[in-house]
């Protein structure tokens, strides 16, 4: 059956200036990224702060247009960003994003702007779109009398509730969640959750859900993506990758959550965060990888199958290409 949603190969590169004067620098935010979302599924996508997770959610959804690679949304080719096939399509495809005070506006009931996406898109007449918005509320768990009040009249809760209810309102088959609970009480997180599961299945909605928040990212997806400077390191079952994970890089990143049935401590990774404008050669994870070998400096390992059990990682020492080392290139460098 024809993917959803399917991206291969996306580049995206930007130049940063190095200081006041300084020349200007390439950094690839996302260097390589292939992934899939299934209707009715959900695609986590995890990693470090400033990995490339948002950007590669803008790219599937076209907000930017990628270096290289392509997009595909139900088989067909994602249309260049901003023309007409591009906007029929984004009534299709919507994002929901961290921060809901700053995705809504502030100067507009909740009401007049979940009934936008309906006058954007020309949806329905204009006599029903207030009634159609109302079900839109409802459907998130909003009552009808919320719909005049404004969004610093809610609580945190409701007002992603009414991102939501935006975002769901045209009935999109794709839904780009951009950290949607990190900047909710963990009361109101479940909640959240729960209504995206309920969605999903009322729906059939495919969702990429972009977290840092591994335990929320279990709890929603049917498939776990790892991220590391820009790359996917690491993709499968969420019980899988969760649990015990191949990739060093995804273990240091498990280990941080405390887990009942997981054995070892918690892997405390060395040197610094990652940097986009000094990408290491070969891994890119290898100055700071506890069993680097000297092949993992030179040589940049693929994401294929691994031959015990199918899942997707990119690791010489993860696929048995090299024995693990014990730090011999950090020391090195
Ligand atoms: Fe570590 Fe080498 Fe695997 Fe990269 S390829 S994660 S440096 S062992």
């Amino acid at each position: 059956m024809t993917a959803l949603l399917k991206a291969e190969g996306l580049v995206r590169r930007y130049a940063m200036r190095r200081g006041l004067l300084g020349r200007s620098v390439e950094v690839r935010a996302v260097a390589g990224v292939s992934l899939t979302v299934e209707r009715g599924r959900t695609l986590g996508l995890v990693g470090e702060s400033g990995c490339g997770k948002s950007t590669t959610g803008r790219l599937v959804l076209g907000l930017e247009a990628p270096d290289a690679g392509t997009v595909a949304f139900q088989g067909q080719p994602m249309s260049a960003p901003g023309t007409v096939a591009w906007r029929s399509l984004r009534a299709r495809m919507q994002m929901v994003f961290q921060d809901p005070l700053g995705a809504l506006d502030r100067r507009l009931p909740i009401g007049v702007q979940v009934r936008e996406p309906f006058d954007i898109h020309g949806i329905g007449t204009a006599a029903d779109r207030p009634a159609r918005a109302i079900e839109a509320l409802r459907a998130v768990g909003l009552r009808p009398d919320q719909a005049a009040r404004y969004p610093h009249e809610l609580s945190g809760g409701q007002r992603q509730r009414a991102v939501l209810a935006r975002a769901l309102a045209t009935e999109p088959e794709l839904l780009v969640c951009d950290e949607p609970i990190s900047a909710l009480d963990v009361s109101i997180q479940a909640q959240v959750m729960n209504l995206l599961v309920d969605q999903q299945e009322r729906l059939g909605l495919g969702i990429l859900f972009i977290s840092h928040d591994l335990r929320a990212v279990r709890q929603v997806s049917h498939r776990v993506a790892v991220m590391y400077l820009g790359t996917i390191v690491e993709e499968g079952e969420p019980d899988a990758v969760l649990h015990e994970p191949a990739h060093p890089y995804a273990q240091a990143l498990v280990s941080a959550i405390p887990h009942p049935g997981r054995r070892g401590g918690r892997i405390v990774l060395q040197g610094d965060p990652p940097n986009p404008a000094d990408r290491p050669g070969g891994c890119a994870f290898h100055p700071r990888c506890p069993i680097a070998t000297a092949l993992c400096a030179q040589e940049a390992p693929l994401l294929k199958p691994r031959a015990v059990d199918g899942r997707l990682v990119a690791c010489h020492v993860a696929h048995g290409d090299a024995l693990p080392g014990a730090g011999e290139v950090r020391r090195a460098a």
